[in-house]
């Protein structure tokens, strides 16, 4: 019996009798991010890290609930559980399971440069590693944090220097709070629609010190826009809600960017490649520090990833699940035949 099985619900652990991000109810959920496609409501117990705690109960309601610190060990049924950061978003932990000197590490979605926000990643020995592989392609290398942040922050400079409002583009849990980051020095007013807003609340009432940003409503004129930022979802992108900041400029903040025909294709006037998701050496590096003898590669280019893991000496496979419902895992389902070629021209040069 494996100590993880891949069900039509999620990810099992029969001898714990315990799922890791089931996206059917079950009796008992370990959770490792409050993402929406990782987090499923309907569960009848859930298991997280203290820092996922408030966005999970602001998008699940009232849950019953325990939380875990990073390392601490928690017992169920004999099966020994701990949470690890896994550095993608506030909160977002790798979970480690230890039974009959086994171990299995379930990495969840992860990013193993440290942002300041999200934890530092922590590579976890194990025997098996179930990795995500979101940007599982050698195109996806990303430039360091700093590099891009100057980049954003150039961009809204020239924006205000021809009278114009910038309006980033950035998915409302882990990327908005960074891009806050990025631009909290600045002499700008930040505006942010209501999906960011709320998730801004919520953490700040968790006491999480963020910068303070102004929600967007009607009653705002345009004027209080202009040469300002406004921080907004993807689902806003192309919609009449944009219209109020006229004129003004698009900066889409996402992993994809790295590709050129992406750009083009959102109709943005800028790309920042800035991702919460590790990039191709940041997986395999990732891989490599777990030690893990066998790899199970889920979510995202699963089938470049673990062909190259298993030509170069690890053992990999790949499996189906139900994630990439949210963030950038959504973009990879509308990426077309086109820009699939574009992606592999690009790797070759
Ligand atoms: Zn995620
Ligand atoms: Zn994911």
């Amino acid at each position: 019996m494996a100590l993880v099985e891949f069900t039509n619900s999620g990810l099992y652990c029969p001898s714990g009798d315990f799922y890791i991000d089931p996206w059917k109810p079950v009796n008992r959920a370990i959770i490792t991010h409050a993402h929406s496609d990782h987090a499923y409501t309907g569960s009848k117990y859930y298991l997280c890290h203290s820092a996922s705690l408030p966005i999970l109960k602001l998008r699940l309601g009232d849950i019953t609930v325990q939380t875990a610190e990073w390392g601490e060990i928690i017992n169920i049924n004999g099966v020994k559980i701990s949470l690890h950061p896994a550095g993608h978003i506030i909160g977002s932990s790798q979970i480690r399971i230890e039974h009959n000197n086994e171990v299995w590490v379930v990495s969840g979605d992860y990013k193993t440069e440290n942002d300041g926000i999200s934890g530092m990643f922590e590579p976890v020995k194990c025997n098996v590693f179930i990795s995500e592989s979101t940007f599982g392609l050698p195109i996806y290398n990303w430039k360091p944090q700093e590099e891009i942040y100057r980049n954003i922050r150039d961009w809204i400079l020239v924006n205000q220097a021809s009278g114009k409002t910038s309006v980033l583009i950035a998915y409302s849990l882990g990327k908005a709070q960074r891009v806050m980051q990025c631009i909290k020095e600045m002499n700008v007013k930040i505006f942010v629609h209501g999906a960011v807003w709320n998730v801004h609340q919520a953490l700040q009432q968790a006491g999480y010190d963020l910068p303070v940003v102004e929600r967007i409503i009607p009653e705002i004129s345009k004027e209080n826009f202009k040469e300002q930022v406004i921080i907004a979802p993807p689902s806003a992108d192309g919609t009449t809600w944009m219209k109020r900041f006229s004129s003004y400029s698009i900066g889409v903040c996402s992993g994809w960017m790295q590709v050129r025909g992406n750009l083009r294709r959102r109709n943005a006037d800028a790309g920042f490649a800035l991702s919460d998701h590790a990039d191709w050496k940041g997986l395999l590096d990732a891989v490599k520090a777990t030690g893990a003898g066998k790899v199970f590669v889920t979510h995202g280019f699963q089938a470049a990833f673990s062909r190259y893991l298993n030509e170069n000496g690890i053992e990999a496979a790949e499996v189906k699940t139900e994630y990439g419902g949210e963030e950038e895992e959504q973009e990879k389902a509308s990426t077309t035949k086109e820009q699939e070629d574009e992606i592999n021209t690009a790797g070759e040069e």
